[in-house]
């Protein structure tokens, strides 16, 4: 089937050489360019190789030649056609490039190069990421539009950071999480959106299907500000009802949420906050676990669970201890606990019926970022990774063929 589809399609791609009114065009020199000849060149489509045959036109004064035939069919300075393209650019953001090569051979009969996907996809995913900066350039200018539809009962925005493991000429001049020693990774920063209708019989937040979008690229927190902030805005961050931002305790993240959601209700992820508990009851009980559950126990449900964090500071304070490093962690401890009680105020939210918890970025991380560009043996480029990262997103975001269907009409 592939071989008469390729034999049909061949036929349709023989153009004749244009009528004697149709043999100038205009040449991008302002001078214009006349027919030459008709040239040949292999394209690969859907259904195999195809001989393409086309007139070219060329300039006398700049000496540029053209194939607008190329420029129609969406086949210009490639060898790929727009549906191969496609593939190349589905299989890349999902598998390694070389299993994806395989699987357009297994799936589709086509052979290509793992260079050739890697070049395509990264392409498509970097011209993604060009429209994206634009998209952020404007909405700072201009007021962003109001998306309007039906109000959202509540609308979450969670982000986190994730390690990618990158070559070494992207972490020259920087330190590693070990003193003295490089970086190996670079830290991606994802954001997710999603929305809340309901919740369940014993009160617990249910999340809306299918309604959760990603974001996120290696890139500096300010710049991540404005790409979250773009993200929900689309997603009708003017029209919810209730606007909630979890996260964990991490710097950056809060400074953003200053900037761009001072109006939301802040969540420091129920679970994080145990760890920080769990790093005092270690501090303080070294090598006795028996007495850190216990303290645990206590202070976990008496107090971080009921949101009484200035009583939980206050016992974190009166701790002493001779050790001067293990007094210095647990008030490092203590001043977090103090920093973020308002956003530890976990029975008044579980009263709206909120998450506390920041799963749902976590998962993200991992399926979006860490089963795609973390896996054994892979290194990236800065430009590389967001590139696949920004395929990756419009494709879990289900806006991948829209992007693809729309993209020569901008
Ligand atoms: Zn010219």
């Amino acid at each position: 089937m592939h071989q008469a589809g390729a034999a049909v399609l061949q036929q349709l791609l023989k153009f004749d050489p244009p009528r004697s009114e149709q043999r100038q065009v205009p040449c991008c020199c302002g001078h214009t360019a006349k027919y030459l000849e008709l040239r040949s060149k292999l394209v690969l489509s859907a259904v195999g190789e195809v001989q393409c045959v086309r007139p070219y036109f060329l300039c006398e004064r700049c000496h540029v030649g053209q194939f607008p035939v190329d420029v129609e069919l969406d086949i210009e300075n490639t060898e790929f056609s727009p549906g191969v393209r496609r593939m190349q650019a589905l299989v890349g953001q999902q598998v390694p490039f070389d299993h994806g090569r395989a699987q357009m051979q297994i799936l589709a009969g086509l052979e290509v190069t793992t260079k050739s996907v890697e070049r395509t996809a990264e392409a498509i995913g970097d011209d993604i990421v060009q429209r994206e900066k634009k998209e952020v350039q404007k909405a700072l200018q201009l007021d962003l539009p109001v998306v309007m539809g039906e109000p959202i009962p509540i609308l979450y925005v969670q982000m986190d950071g994730t390690g990618v493991p990158v070559v070494k000429k992207e972490t020259a001049g920087r330190q590693g999480k070990t003193e003295g020693l490089p970086a190996h990774t670079r830290e991606a920063k994802l954001g997710c959106v999603f929305t809340q209708t309901t919740w369940d019989q014993e009160g617990y937040a249910i999340r809306d299907s299918d309604s959760t979008t990603y974001t996120g690229a290696i890139e500096t927190a300010v710049e991540f500000g404005k790409r979250i902030y773009r993200e929900a805005w689309k997603r009708g961050w003017s029209r919810a009802k209730k606007k909630v931002v979890i996260g964990d305790g991490a710097e950056w993240i809060w400074n953003l949420v200053a900037e761009h959601f001072p109006d939301a209700i802040q969540i420091v992820d129920l679970y994080h906050a145990r760890q920080h508990l769990w790093e005092v009851a270690r501090q303080r009980y070294p090598h006795e676990e028996v007495k850190q559950k216990t303290w645990m126990k206590v202070h976990q449900k008496r107090l971080l669970d009921k949101g009484k964090i200035e009583k939980l500071v206050g016992v974190l304070r009166s701790i002493h201890t001779a050790n001067p490093q293990m007094a210095e962690k647990i008030c490092t401890e203590a001043d977090y606990f103090e920093r973020n009680a308002e956003r530890m105020r976990y029975p008044k939210f579980r009263r709206q019926h909120l998450f506390v918890g920041s799963g749902v970025i976590e998962a993200g991380c991992k399926t979006v970022i860490g089963s795609r560009l973390k896996q054994s043996g892979m290194f990236w480029t800065v430009r590389g990774a967001n590139a696949i990262l920004a395929l990756r997103c419009s494709h879990f975001n289900g806006r991948f063929e829209d992007y693809w269907e729309g993209r020569r009409a901008a």
